[in-house]
């Protein structure tokens, strides 16, 4: 008899997104392994800050992280000519794509069947989008992790195990301020 758990990669935005996200898919038996890739996030400070509460989450999960390389030049070419886009536009779909496509690769590299993303539990992200960009690469989930209340989940564990909250989505664009 086969006991072991299918491995399941998965795409950490931050360390709040991924709580409720990766119980869950322990839950549905997944043996899980996070994958930083978040070349997006501007500034340098900002990456690291988010990139140490996303191993303190591993840890009190006890799951492995790997940490992607941080190159936000190269995701700054990719998104070029939408930097004006609002946020859920052309530019976020771009986005989805530069680090699911990555992720994709390296599930493939390490021999992980399949991969999913935290980025699906953010209200201000449209599932069915991020689900037609994940798609178009090998192994993908389609996982909503905003159902079962998802979200409201994922503050209270963020609250409980101190987790850093940022108050941006990540790239320079979000951080604009109106007005
Ligand atoms: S707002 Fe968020 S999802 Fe959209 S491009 Fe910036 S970092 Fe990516």
């Amino acid at each position: 008899m086969n006991t072991e758990h299918p491995k399941i990669f998965l795409h950490t935005c931050c360390a709040p997104c991924a709580t409720a996200s990766t119980l869950r898919l322990l839950k549905d038996d997944y043996d899980v392994v996070l994958f930083f890739s978040n070349s997006n996030i501007y500034p340098p400070e900002e990456y690291k800050k988010r990139l140490i509460n996303a191993r303190k989450l591993a840890n009190i999960l006890k799951v492995p992280l790997i940490a992607d390389d941080y190159d936000h030049e190269s995701w700054q070419k990719w998104v070029r000519g939408l930097e004006n886009e609002p946020e859920q536009g052309k530019r976020c779909e771009k986005c989805f794509h530069y680090s699911l496509e990555r992720t994709s690769k390296k599930a493939h590299e390490l021999n992980i069947p399949f991969f999913t993303t935290t980025l699906t539990i953010s209200p201000y992200k449209i599932s069915p989008v991020i689900f037609r960009v994940g798609r178009q690469f090998p192994g993908f989930v389609d996982y909503n992790f905003k159902k079962k209340e998802g979200y409201k989940e994922s503050i209270r564990l963020s609250r409980e195990w101190d987790l850093y909250r940022q108050n941006y989505c990540g790239c320079e664009y979000s951080l604009r301020v109106e007005g």
